[in-house]
């Protein structure tokens, strides 16, 4: 079970000599600032909305890697058009952008009130039952069943997406009452949370189900699970989208409960700060952050940390600095990806939103403090061939301060142990099959290309190699750490390291 924020009893700090600070940031005398322009490490993942739709072309070239269509938002004509454009304008420019679609899942929904919204102050007493339209005075209709049975006095009901707390008094068959204990007001049709029951609920649900053939139909790269809890939710999503990867959104205290297995069971997951921030403690939120991502790189997952990153961006072409901290601290954190939700969807500056989420992160990667985050350790569970290949990988590259590793990958599994390791080389991570590159474009420091596979593996290491000299990213004579397996084509094969220079010869036998 998670713990966040349990107190540390803190050592006594060590004395140290007295040293001047050596600041991690250029300052006007350094020449160490780093070029604004460029891509970042880590990948910025943006959610397409009506926004955005027509400038999916300059939201790749601004830094966006993965698209994102919320089946919460749009029709099912929206998303087919939508995942039409983007692969179209990634074609366009020769590059691979990954689509992420997130489930609605089980929403849970207040009806309406008389009026739009209801007020309501501490003290007050409300029934709260199963209906639709209208509520009457005193009472609030959900538009959901199920919870009666599950709610226990004393448990707490959070309405409007968290304004408003009740506790239960007193339940029987038809109702529950309770008191409110944090006054607020809640308009029609918002959300409904029950942190402390355990409801049970079909996840996926039919609709669900419904835009899960859409979404493997569109051959969609990522599938975001809402309100996921257990295990067995994650398998029966893949089940129905087995080319994709599963993304476990994190926002229930259930899914906080279970977060072992859904790591198992998951291939990333989602730091959904918006729901979560309303079952779990606001305050704990940051904590929970930086746990989820430690959690998900020592099992080797991938993170994506989203909701109201740059969110005075909807509406203003500079962030706040409080969000600019906020983004540089996921980086700092070991996020893989960073989202922009309704920044990018609805907002006014949806490109500005995706190039200033890559300088803030572009910023931090060239600092000394992101240099010197610990990485998960080499001394690690998984004693195969993959992983001794890519900690081997890494290592070589820091050693020989070589920029670059070069992994051909067939499910891009070994591609995700090198990035876990967060090298300061580049990782670009070569697959003959289109998925499998889609896949990969969530992973920081990596930069994933499509590329024909070869009869062997010399060719495949000098054809890559030349590669890298005509699209501008590597010289004749640069060194070069080379991952790959044998035989060639076959997945999960991972058994060759190379150190090479490029423009040598290349002999393996
Ligand atoms: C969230 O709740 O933070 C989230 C990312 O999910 P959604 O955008 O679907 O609300």
């Amino acid at each position: 079970a998670l713990v966040p924020g349990r107190p540390r009893r803190h050592a006594a700090a060590p004395a140290r000599a007295a040293s001047p600070m050596t600041p991690d940031f250029p300052t006007s005398r350094s020449s160490k600032r780093p070029s604004p322009d460029g891509p970042a490490h880590t990948k910025v993942v943006a959610t397409i909305g009506p926004g955005s739709e027509d400038k999916i072309g300059a939201l790749i070239d601004a830094g966006m890697s993965v698209a994102r269509i919320n089946f919460s938002h749009g029709t099912p004509e929206d998303f087919v058009r939508r995942v039409r454009k983007i692969r179209g304008e990634a074609e366009a420019r020769g590059t691979a952008v990954g689509i992420l679609t997130d489930l609605q899942g089980p929403k849970m929904r207040m009806s309406r009130f008389a009026g739009g919204s209801l007020a309501l102050a501490l003290g007050d007493v409300l029934t709260l039952r199963t209906g639709k339209g209208i509520a009457g005075r005193g009472e609030v209709l959900f538009e959901f069943e199920g919870f009666l049975d599950a709610v226990r006095v004393g448990h707490r009901v959070l309405l409007a997406d968290g304004q408003v707390e009740l506790v239960a008094e007193h339940i029987d068959a038809q109702s529950i009452r309770g008191r409110v204990t944090r006054g607020g007001e809640a308009g029609d049709r918002k959300g409904v949370h029950f942190p402390d029951s355990a409801i049970r609920y079909e996840l996926p649900t039919a609709e669900d189900k419904q835009n899960l053939e859409l979404a493997r139909k569109a051959g969609v790269d990522m599938i975001g699970i809402s309100f996921v809890g257990s295990a067995e939710e994650i398998r029966a999503v893949r089940a129905l989208a087995p080319q994709s990867l599963m993304v476990a959104k994190i926002e229930r205290n259930a899914a906080l409960e279970n977060l072992d297995a859904l790591l198992q069971e998951a291939d990333g997951i989602m730091v959904a700060r918006g729901d979560l921030g309303v079952e779990a403690e606001l305050e704990q939120l940051p904590l929970i952050q930086k746990t989820l991502i430690q959690a998900a790189g020592r099992s080797g997952k991938f993170t994506i940390t989203a909701t109201e990153m740059l969110e005075s961006m909807i509406e203003s072409s500079r962030p706040t600095r409080a969000e600019v901290a906020d983004v540089a601290n996921a980086v700092l954190d070991g996020t893989d990806a960073i989202m922009l939700s309704a920044e990018t969807a609805v907002g006014k500056y949806p490109i500005e939103a995706v190039s200033t989420m890559r300088r803030i992160a572009r910023a931090v990667e060239h600092s000394q403090r992101y240099h010197d985050l610990p990485h998960p350790s080499f001394r690690t569970q998984e004693r195969n061939f993959a992983n001794a290949v890519a900690m081997s990988a890494v290592q070589a590259a820091e050693a020989l301060n070589v920029s670059k590793i070069v992994c051909f990958t067939e499910t891009g599994n070994t591609v995700r142990l090198i990035s876990r390791y967060r090298p300061s080389a580049d990782v670009f991570a070569l697959s003959p099959h289109q998925q499998t590159v889609n896949h990969m474009t969530v992973l920081a420091h990596v930069r994933p290309i499509l590329f024909r596979r070869e009869r062997n593996l010399e060719d495949m290491l000098s054809i890559a190699s030349e590669m890298l000299v005509v699209r501008g990213m590597a010289e004749y004579g640069d060194p070069i750490i080379f991952v790959a397996g044998v035989p060639a084509g076959k997945a999960r094969t991972t058994n060759v390291m190379k150190i090479h220079r490029i423009g040598e010869e290349v002999k393996m036998h």
